[in-house]
């Protein structure tokens, strides 16, 4: 089954061992941030650093397993027409999008991907907090030995990542709501293609 993930909002869902779920930037550059959950025990959910450290690298492509806090494998990437993404950087959040000093006079609205992630997962039953996110298509780059900064997304337009769980897993994807730097000064949604008969959890931030 196909879904698409409005602009500025996430989702969550279900995934068995086994099953196979792709993300799509339908117009290119949008960034989607992707958190997962060990299904028996979500306190056990994907970490960044694990991540980092397991695989060697910086960045991840086919290939490479996301790792949980207890440094387990629970996604793969099967597939990737991209391969450029970020685990450096965590979700966008409101204070970021909305305190922040504007770029190039953007102006961010209120709903970053830590409130619509947090809303998905409340929507699907997930009492815990928000964890650090795979932020799909986003190029940030390190710049020496000290500095990582954020580049424009290389991501095409219909390019796709396919993940494959590794365990019984909840997964949560906001298409990303910073205007900027990274996803363009446009907002543009996430397409998914899941198992048929994967019920969606909605959670968005609307604008008062
Ligand atoms: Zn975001």
């Amino acid at each position: 089954m196909e879904y698409r993930i409005p602009k500025r909002s996430a989702v969550a869902f279900a995934i068995d061992r086994g099953a196979s779920f792709d993300v799509v930037t339908p117009e290119g550059r949008q960034v989607a941030d992707l958190v997962a959950f060990a299904r028996r025990d979500p306190s056990e959910r994907f970490s960044q650093s694990y991540t980092r450290d397991l695989n060697g690298k910086l960045r991840i492509t086919t290939g490479d397993d996301l790792y949980t806090t207890a440094g387990e494998p629970i996604l793969t990437i099967t597939a990737d027409d991209c391969g450029v993404h970020d685990i450096l950087f965590g979700p966008c959040t409101e204070w970021m999008l909305t305190d922040r000093p504007h770029r190039e006079g953007i102006q961010n609205e209120p709903g970053g991907c830590r409130e619509n992630l947090a809303l998905a997962m409340e929507a699907i039953g997930l009492n815990e907090r928000v964890p650090d996110t795979m932020n799909v298509f986003q190029h940030s780059t390190v710049t020496d030995q000290t500095y990582f900064d954020v580049r424009a997304s290389t991501a095409e337009l219909g390019d796709t990542v396919a993940f494959e769980a590794t365990r019984a897993a909840i997964v949560a994807i906001a298409a990303c709501s910073a205007k900027g730097v990274a996803s363009g000064p446009v907002l543009s949604p996430i397409d998914l293609r899941l198992p048929d008969g994967t019920t969606i959890h909605e959670g968005t931030v609307r604008t008062r």
